[in-house]
């Protein structure tokens, strides 16, 4: 019988790069009259400063083997001396700062951010800020210890990456045996304190955990956690990236419709990273993140902060802009949100619509310093 998710979904049975965005979902080349009318800094491209990544250390407990590869951050690796990293108060300034150009939404990431002590203490700072989303991303291992403290302290929501259900292949993915029971307790612990809905991030390497899609969409549907799937990307230069390993989005969205029917759903807001897509029978949504395949650099409002200072208007950049200096030299907030506005009306980046061999072969900075 035909189902009415297979025939929505003959919608994106189009070629690959236009396939996830529902076409009346698809952009236009020209800035949005949002962009141009907005209060925010925009770019060369008039794209506004809208988003924070926060980079809160470069250390983490996992070795994921498509972030920080035993065989580079092994036990020799030089991670940054605490005295290099932003303290707390730098990074609140800098947040104060930036959100003179119009910033609405700060996510602390890392690294792993819940390994730097007294984290709950930073967020408390940041949520003192009026106007602003404050979210984090983890892997999970020390949440179900921490989400009381964070909720208390001010967070509004959590993202927590699990690549898989199967403790074998998510073993293998973190590369230090961690289990995935102690994961999932840290998601409803979340939950339960109330950083509801937790999204779940899980990205999808071919011949590692694509046979895991399916069975973590069973796991979550009708959950009330929304499980969003990551294209793997080639950030940094360690991980041995090869295009061969990306699974689409549009392939982990056919194998999904194919048990159960989706379609497409309205994004939230402009710009917004995932692709999202409901269960035709209301039991929930998944979200597809298609980085490589299908780029969203026009959209691309996000600046990261690296743990020690630097700000880098992409993900891909080789280089970012030096903002310690005048922290610790003694600069005012005028001179540093000036400093801060030239960087990103300069930016020209979209790396991803630009992806080619020689862009590849660039020294590109790695996830877990710059912050994912
Ligand atoms: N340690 C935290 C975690 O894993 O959630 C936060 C930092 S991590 C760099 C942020 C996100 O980047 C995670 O969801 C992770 O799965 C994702 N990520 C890391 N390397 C990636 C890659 N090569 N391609 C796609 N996503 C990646
Ligand atoms: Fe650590 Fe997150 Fe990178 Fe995994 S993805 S190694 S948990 S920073
Ligand atoms: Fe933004 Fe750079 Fe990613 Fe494009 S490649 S979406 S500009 S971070």
């Amino acid at each position: 019988m035909p189902c009415r998710g297979l025939a929505k979904f003959v919608i994106i049975s189009a070629p690959v790069r236009d396939s996830i965005n529902p076409p009346e979902k698809r952009l236009s080349a020209t800035p949005h009259p949002s962009h141009a009318n907005a209060a925010h800094s925009l770019d060369t491209l008039g794209r506004p400063l809208r988003d924070l990544r926060i980079s809160v250390t470069d250390r983490c407990n996992f070795r994921c083997v498509y972030c920080m590869p035993k065989e580079v951050f092994g036990k020799d690796y030089q991670f940054l001396e605490h005295r290099e990293l932003l303290s707390f108060e730098e990074i609140t300034r800098l947040a104060r700062i930036i959100k003179r150009h119009g910033i609405e939404k700060i996510r602390l990431t890392g690294g792993e951010p819940l390994i730097r002590r007294n984290i709950e203490g930073l967020v408390a700072m940041l949520a003192a800020i009026p106007g602003l989303d404050l979210t984090l991303t983890t892997n999970g291992s020390l949440l179900a210890k921490k989400a009381v403290a964070l909720k208390a302290a001010g967070l509004k929501r959590i993202t927590v990456s699990l690549d898989s259900l199967d403790d074998a292949v998510f073993m293998k993915m973190n590369d230090v045996d961690f289990p995935v029971t102690r994961v999932l307790e840290g998601i409803e612990a979340a939950a339960a304190a109330g950083l509801a809905p937790v999204k779940i991030n899980m990205v999808v390497k071919r011949g590692v955990n694509d046979h895991s899609v399916l069975q973590m969409a069973r796991h979550f549907r009708g959950s009330g956690h929304i499980l969003r799937f990551i294209e793997y990307m080639d950030v940094g230069h360690t991980n041995g990236w090869r295009m061969d390993d990306v699974v689409t989005a549009r392939e982990i969205v056919d194998m999904i419709n194919a048990e159960s029917p989706l379609e497409p759903a309205d994004a939230h807001y402009r710009g917004e990273v995932a692709k999202r897509w409901r269960y035709l029978d209301g039991s929930g949504e998944i979200g597809v993140i298609a980085s490589v395949t299908q780029a969203f650099c026009r959209d691309c409002t996000r600046a990261r902060l690296s743990t020690e200072g630097r700000l880098f208007t992409c993900l891909f950049a080789t280089a970012g802009h030096e903002l310690k200096p005048l922290l610790r030299g003694g600069a005012d907030d005028d001179a540093i949100a000036a400093k801060i506005g030239e960087v990103w009306r300069a930016r020209g980046d979209r790396y991803s619509e630009i992806r080619t061999a020689a862009t590849g072969s660039l020294k590109k900075i790695e996830m877990s310093y710059i912050g994912g």
